[in-house]
């Protein structure tokens, strides 16, 4: 069975339209296919390069979600379509307004998603490099991180775990100190998640960054299946041409691992365990 439930639009910072992506997806064979745009953000929490005092995203928004359930029915013989949510955690102080979020949108799921620590957006470039040397190491970094990742999986707010070692995108110029273990580091996040009902997404969007590898990498998988954590397969897909990319090899990663089943989603919520 092929499906992917993360995937971009034009809506926010996607290249293709919801219809041009549902249809790729049909075209490539899949049977579930899940939409998962980036969610409105309170305007506190900007890139750089930003508008300022505006909620990104906010413009057209209700449209879009009308424009899945458009799409749901009238492609609901070929493919079954999932209305999805890239949610931004933006701390425990903000969990009332994502909660409303959540609510409003009527999602058949969400992903829960770290890209701010703190008020810093560190997952674009510029950002990145205007923001890391307020700390005393990148090792420092990931610690903040992976404490922030353990808060955003103990919400309980979300359904998939996104890209659970996204902090280490720049890694080929920012690495890791020697001295620093990544499985210490990241043990905040792994047990939050083994205690969670949240499903891992394993992500081929990390091999086109700048850290060329899966998101987790294989160490970090291998430390999510000791502790029984279900995954799932997602692309991020920003273009329909990503859609459910290098799928075969996460496959064959997660075998290497130790997993055997992968979790897919239904409308509202609904997991099925299937082979992988
Ligand atoms: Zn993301
Ligand atoms: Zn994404």
């Amino acid at each position: 069975m092929i499906f992917d439930f993360h995937s971009h639009t034009r809506q926010q910072d996607g290249e293709n339209s919801a219809r041009e992506m549902v249809e790729a997806a049909i075209a490539k064979g899949l049977k579930i296919y899940g939409i998962s745009e980036h969610s409105p953000r309170l305007p506190t929490f900007r890139y750089h390069d930003d508008p300022p005092n505006e909620v990104r995203g906010a413009r057209g928004w209700d449209e879009f979600l009308a424009e899945i359930e458009k799409l749901q029915k009238e492609f609901a013989r070929k493919i079954e379509v999932l209305k999805g949510c890239e949610i931004d955690w933006l701390g425990e102080e903000n969990i009332p307004w994502t909660k409303d979020l959540i609510q409003k949108g009527n999602f058949d799921y969400t992903i829960g998603s770290v890209h701010f620590l703190g008020k810093w957006g560190f997952d674009y470039e510029k950002d990145w490099k205007m923001g890391f040397s307020n700390f005393k190491n990148v090792g420092e970094i990931y610690q903040k991180y992976f404490l922030e990742y353990s808060k955003m999986v103990s919400s309980n707010l979300f359904d998939i775990a996104g890209h659970l070692d996204l902090i280490k995108k720049f890694n080929d110029e920012y690495p890791l100190p020697k001295n620093s273990k990544i499985l210490e580091l990241a043990k905040p996040a792994l047990d939050a998640l083994a205690d969670s009902k949240m499903i891992l997404e394993i992500s081929s969007a990390g091999l086109r960054k700048p850290c060329r590898d899966w998101y987790p990498s294989e160490e970090l998988l291998a430390a999510a299946f000791e502790r029984k954590i279900p995954i799932t397969l997602n692309s991020d897909a920003h273009s329909t041409d990503r859609i459910a990319e290098n799928f075969e090899a996460a496959k064959e990663l997660a075998k290497k691992v130790g997993y055997e089943k992968a979790v897919v989603f239904h409308a509202k919520r609904e997991r099925e365990f299937v082979e992988i």
